[in-house]
C-alpha cells in the first residue's frame, strides 16, 4: 500500500523537546533505525555507544525527548544502564538483543515505556511508530474518569508516561465539563462502577457534545457482567478494557484507538482540503456555505462572497517554472487564510481560484477587507531560487442585499461575474459593484 500523503497542515511543534537518543554499540543497527527515524519521523537523532558518551551528549543539549537504549554497553550492562537513565528521568524504551522475562519486568517496573525486541521482525517498524506516537501524544490530553484515586492515578501515570497531558476527573458530570472545556482532549478512559453517573451513561451523554471522531472512549470495569462490553459499545465507547490490564495492553489499546483517530482526521483532511495548499477545497466550502449562509442572512448579518483569481499566473508558469508557480499558489493560500477571520469560510475553488464567503461587514469594511487582501497579496515575495516572484490578484465583490442576490449562487455567480470587470478594467483590482 502507498503511503497517504501527509495532512497539509502538520500541528505546530511548539517548543515540546525533539531530541531523540539513541544508544547502542551495534553500529548497523543504530545506523539503519537512526535513518528511519530522522526521514520517518522528521526528529533529530543523536548516537552514542556508551554511558559515558550518553552522559556527555545528555549535558551538551537541552531538549531530549526520548532515549532508546540498548543494554549490553562497553561500560554498563543491564541494571547499570537501566539505573543511568531512570536516575536523569528520562522517558526510555529498552531495544534488546535478548528476550529475558525477568530483565523485562524489572525494566517495566523502572517506568520503561516499553522493551523492544531489536531482532524480531518488523521491529524497525515498531520503533518508528513508537516514536511517532509518543511522539505525538503530547499534543494530545487524555480524560481519566474514575471515583478510585489509586484507579485513577494508575491509569494517569501510565497515560503521562506515554506523553499524553492528563485530566482527572472524580466523576462523571466533572468529566463531561472537562471534555467541554478543553478542546484538546481526544481520549477518555472511563470506570463503569462510580456513584451518580455510570461510565455508560457518561459515554452516552458525552457522545451528544464529542462524535467517535473527535474523541476516543475506552470502558473500563472489573466486573464480568457479559452486557457490559455491549452496553458500553452501543453507548458510544470505542473499546473497554477489563481490570486488572496490564500496562502493555493498556498502551496497545489506547494507542489504537488514537491512530485511528488520527486516520479518520487525516481522511477527513484528504476529503476537504486541497492538497497542494491545505486550504478547504471547493465541495467543503460549499458544503459549510449552504449550512452558514441562512444562518448569517435570518439573523441580519450581511454576507459578500468574492472570487479572487491570480493575474496572468500562466505567464507566471511560464516565466519561473511551474513548481514556482505551486509555491506562489501556496503563499496566496497561506495570505487568504491569514487575513480571514476565524468566521469567514476560504477554499481554493480550483486553479488559481480563491473563493471567500465573509459575514458581518458593511459596504464600507467590505471594501476594506477585499482592499488590503488585495494588497497584502501584492506584497507578497515569493522566494525562487535566489531571487523572488511577486503578483497581483484581481477581486469581484458580491454583497448579499445587493438587488436579489441572497442565494450562494446568485453571490457567488455575480462576484464571478463582477472578477471579470476587474480582468477586463486592467487586473490589480477589486470590483464590488455591478
Ligand atoms: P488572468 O490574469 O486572465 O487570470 O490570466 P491567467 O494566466 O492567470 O489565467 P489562465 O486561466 O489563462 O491561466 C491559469 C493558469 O493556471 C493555467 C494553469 O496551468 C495554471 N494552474 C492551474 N492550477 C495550477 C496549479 O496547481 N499549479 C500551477 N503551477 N499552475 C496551475
Ligand atoms: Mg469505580
Ligand atoms: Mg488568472
Ligand atoms: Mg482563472
Amino acid at each position: 500500500m502507498s503511503p497517504l500523503p501527509a495532512p497539509p497542515q502538520r500541528p505546530p511543534s511548539g517548543t515540546l523537546p525533539q531530541r531523540v537518543l539513541l544508544v547502542e554499540n551495534s553500529r548497523a543497527f543504530t545506523s539503519m533505525l537512526g535513518h528511519e527515524i530522522r526521514t520517518r519521523v522528521e526528529l533529530p537523532v543523536t548516537v552514542a555507544s556508551s554511558l559515558a558518551e550518553a552522559g556527555r551528549l545528555l549535558e551538551r543539549f537541552d531538549d531530549w525527548f526520548l532515549v532508546l537504549t540498548g543494554l549490553v554497553l562497553a561500560d554498563g550492562d543491564r541494571d547499570a544502564v537501566l539505573d543511568f537513565f531512570a536516575t536523569r528521568n528520562l522517558p526510555t524504551v529498552v531495544v534488546s538483543g535478548v528476550y529475558d522475562e525477568d530483565l523485562r519486568q524489572r525494566a517495566l517496573a523502572r517506568q520503561v515505556i516499553d522493551y523492544v525486541l531489536k531482532n524480531a521482525p518488523g521491529a524497525v517498524d515498531y520503533l518508528v511508530w513508537l516514536v511517532r506516537r509518543l511522539e505525538r501524544n503530547r499534543r494530545i490530553s487524555a480524560l481519566v474518569v474514575d471515583d478510585s484515586p489509586s484507579a485513577r492515578a494508575y491509569a494517569g501515570g501510565l497515560l503521562s508516561m506515554y506523553g499524553y497531558r492528563v485530566v482527572e476527573a472524580d466523576d462523571g458530570a466533572s468529566g463531561l465539563l472537562a471534555v467541554e472545556k478543553d478542546a484538546t482532549i481526544r481520549l477518555a478512559v472511563v470506570d463503569q462502577e462510580m456513584p451518580g453517573m455510570e461510565g455508560v451513561e457518561f459515554t452516552r451523554r458525552l457522545r451528544a457534545i464529542r462524535a467517535r471522531d473527535r474523541v476516543a472512549v475506552v470502558g473500563l470495569s472489573g466486573n464480568a457482567d457479559p452486557t457490559l462490553i455491549p452496553r458500553f459499545l452501543k453507548n458510544g465507547a470505542n473499546d473497554f478494557l477489563r481490570k486488572p490490564y496490564s500496562r502493555e495492553e493498556f498502551f496497545c489499546r489506547i494507542s489504537q484507538n488514537v491512530d485511528q483517530l488520527e486516520l479518520i482526521g487525516t481522511l477527513q483532511d484528504l476529503a476537504t482540503r486541497d492538497f497542494l495548499t491545505g486550504l478547504p477545497n471547493r465541495r467543503h466550502f460549499l458544503e459549510n456555505s449552504e449550512r452558514l449562509l441562512p444562518k448569517w442572512l435570518s439573523s441580519h448579518q450581511p454576507v459578500a462572497a468574492a472570487m479572487l483569481d491570480i493575474d496572468h499566473f500562466k505567464h507566471i508558469n511560464d516565466t519561473w517554472g511551474h513548481e514556482a508557480g505551486d509555491l506562489a499558489l501556496c503563499a496566496v493560500a497561506a495570505s487568504v487564510s491569514g487575513h480571514a477571520r476565524p468566521q469567514d469560510l476560504v477554499a481554493r475553488f480550483g486553479g488559481e481560484e480563491f473563493c471567500l464567503l465573509v459575514p458581518g461587514l458593511d459596504a464600507a469594511n467590505a471594501d476594506d477587507y477585499f482592499e488590503s487582501l488585495r494588497m497584502r497579496i501584492g506584497q507578497l515575495r515569493v522566494p525562487v531560487g535566489d531571487t523572488a516572484l511577486s503578483l497581483t490578484v484581481s477581486i469581484g465583490v458580491c454583497r448579499s442585499g445587493d438587488p436579489s442576490h441572497d442565494s450562494l449562487h446568485q453571490l457567488i455567480s455575480e462576484a464571478d461575474r463582477r472578477l471579470y470587470l476587474a480582468k477586463a478594467g486592467g487586473r490589480d483590482r477589486v470590483v464590488s459593484h455591478g
